[in-house]
């Protein structure tokens, strides 16, 4: 087993990272046509990571030609599957081969504790891309039930063209949710990563070379939103944009397709998860640091980050009290030491925004129990201390907003009724979560939550074996699992007379 590296050597290893910062297009690296490029700022220190190409139309353009050229050529969309399944393969394990470099990068470029870059992100980047391998040459097509005097065959076809266009809090987890089940249903790929958090996907578009993905098949183009993310979305030859990001930018992505060629879109956008803990809760000190460590990893920047917390209000105070211990114990630093666990926002303008919302919250009259402040850890530039409100209404803008950061709040109710009540009073509805003892009373939650998962004594809902998604605002279409394989084909039905 490899021993991870210290404090001080990933400090050496920053120290020395360079990356180039190019577009990768049909097998090759190059820069943007108009030459133009953006400094890619680490938020840990503000050093300048890499001069990055800022893709605009016309790069979008060549990317999708590219794409559009290897699919038609069939040489990955032709394959047999168990072809295309080898190469899948070799391009997990050159990820995983680099795991450690790719995870200092993400680190380095968004900030997230590296003991998390390198023990969730990449092993589930690996994973998720081993999971669509193995599937791929075992889905069958389907015959229609039939007289005998004729045939009805039902077969999936890749799409073509799939443009993924991906946030930055998992910058290259987000992006093999979408890649990894396009590429193994035959399509060809143009990934365009967050302007915040390039660097991964532009390193693997050599990884993805090197494997055997035929040039043309998987594209990489950093840029804007804007700029590359709307050309990408109002292409008249991209067959589906996959999505994940804001509710606010994946309404623009539904737009684009109606004012372009109608492209499928699917979507997976914010959210504002409910916690709730019944009185029955089986193990207080379990769900008080889950929801904690829930609502604090990765700095409160993910889409299902328990950022409601519903209490019953017979175990209110005791709870509360358990919840601030498991929150004090958190272990917050700079990013590159392998003990830290709280480490900095993605940027200065997000920290700001997230500082906005305290301010908010206060002048709305909730109670800050918790943080509130900006932080200062080495190395960890954009921080914000782990911050709790209670007393909070539903309401209130932080108890409706997805915040995107450390900001848990905490909620009283009475009854189950108006426990549901508060969790579906949201226009998300991407997660939910309920702690209790009682088989019935959980069903009753998970089928009365108007949410698209739901998780029971657990906040864990991601796994490639469970479809991943929402209702509501928080998008619609599935990521993981055989149906986030089936939404990038489409079906055909051939009839024949015999
Ligand atoms: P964002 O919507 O600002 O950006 C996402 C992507 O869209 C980026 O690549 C960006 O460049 C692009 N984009 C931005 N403006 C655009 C425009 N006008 N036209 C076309 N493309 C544009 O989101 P973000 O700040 O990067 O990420 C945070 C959001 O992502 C949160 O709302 C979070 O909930 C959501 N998210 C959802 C999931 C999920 O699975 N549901 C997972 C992770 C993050």
């Amino acid at each position: 087993m490899n021993t991870i590296p210290t404090f001080e050597e990933w400090k050496e290893r920053a120290e020395k990272i360079s990356i180039g910062g190019e577009a990768f297009i049909d097998g090759k690296y190059v820069a943007a046509a108009a030459g133009e490029r953006f400094d890619c700022i680490s938020p840990l220190d503000g050093r300048v990571l890499a001069s990055v190409a800022s893709c605009d139309e016309e790069d979008v353009d060549r990317a999708v030609r590219a794409a559009r050229r290897a699919f038609e050529t069939d040489v990955w969309s032709g394959m047999a599957p168990v072809e295309r399944k080898q190469i899948l393969f070799r391009f997990a394990e050159r990820i995983e081969e680099h795991s450690e470099e790719l995870a200092l990068l993400e680190t380095l470029d968004m900030g997230k504790p590296i003991r998390y870059s390198l023990t969730h992100d990449l092993p589930t980047v690996v994973e998720t891309i081993r999971w669509y391998a193995e599937a791929i040459d075992k889905v069958y097509d389907e015959i229609a039930p039939m007289g005998k005097d004729e045939l009805g065959l039902v077969t999936r076809e890749p799409l073509g063209v799939v443009g993924a266009v991906v946030p930055w809090n998992f910058p290259l987890d987000m992006a093999a949710l979408k890649f990894a089940p396009a590429l193994a249903a035959g399509n060809s790929v143009v990934l365009k990563p967050a302007e915040q958090s390039p660097l991964t996907a532009i390193r693997i578009g050599e990884l993805a070379a090197a494997a055997g993905i035929p040039d043309g098949v998987f594209n990489v183009l950093p840029g804007f939103g804007p700029r590359a993310g709307k050309a990408l979305g109002m292409h008249m030859d991209v067959d589906m944009i996959a999505f994940t990001g804001s509710t606010e930018v994946g309404k623009l992505f539904l737009r684009y397709a109606g004012e372009s060629n109608m492209k499928q879109v699917a979507l997976e956008c914010g959210g504002k998860t409910p916690n709730i803990i019944l009185a029955d809760v089986p193990d207080a000190d379990i769900a008080a640091s889950e929801a904690a460590f829930g609502i604090f990893y990765n700095s409160g920047q993910v889409c299902t980050a328990p950022s409601r917390l519903l209490v019953d209000e017979k175990i209110y105070d005791i709870f509360l009290e358990k919840l601030l211990a498991a929150a004090r114990a958190i272990k917050a630093g700079s990013p590159l030491a392998p003990t830290t666990e709280f480490g900095t926002l993605v940027d200065d303008v997000h920290k700001r925004r997230v500082l906005q919302y305290v301010e908010q919250g206060q002048q709305e009259g909730a109670d800050l129990l918790l943080g509130g402040n900006s932080a200062d850890f080495e190395n960890a530039g954009c921080a914000i201390e782990p911050t709790i409100f209670e007393n909070v209404e539903d309401t209130m803008v932080i108890a409706r907003e997805e915040i995107f950061g450390p900001v848990l709040s905490v909620l009283k109710f009475d009854t189950h009724e108006n426990a549901l009540k508060i969790a579906n009073n949201s226009h998300y509805g991407l997660q939910a979560a309920i702690w209790t003892r009682d088989l019935s009373t959980a069903h009753k939650f998970a089928r009365a939550l108007k949410v698209g998962m739901v998780t029971v004594n657990s906040l864990d809902s991601y796994k490639q074996v469970l479809p991943f998604g929402g209702v509501k605002q928080s998008g619609f279409g599935r990521d993981f699992s055989l149906h986030g394989l089936h939404k990038y084909t489409q079906l055909k039905s051939t009839y024949i007379s015999l």
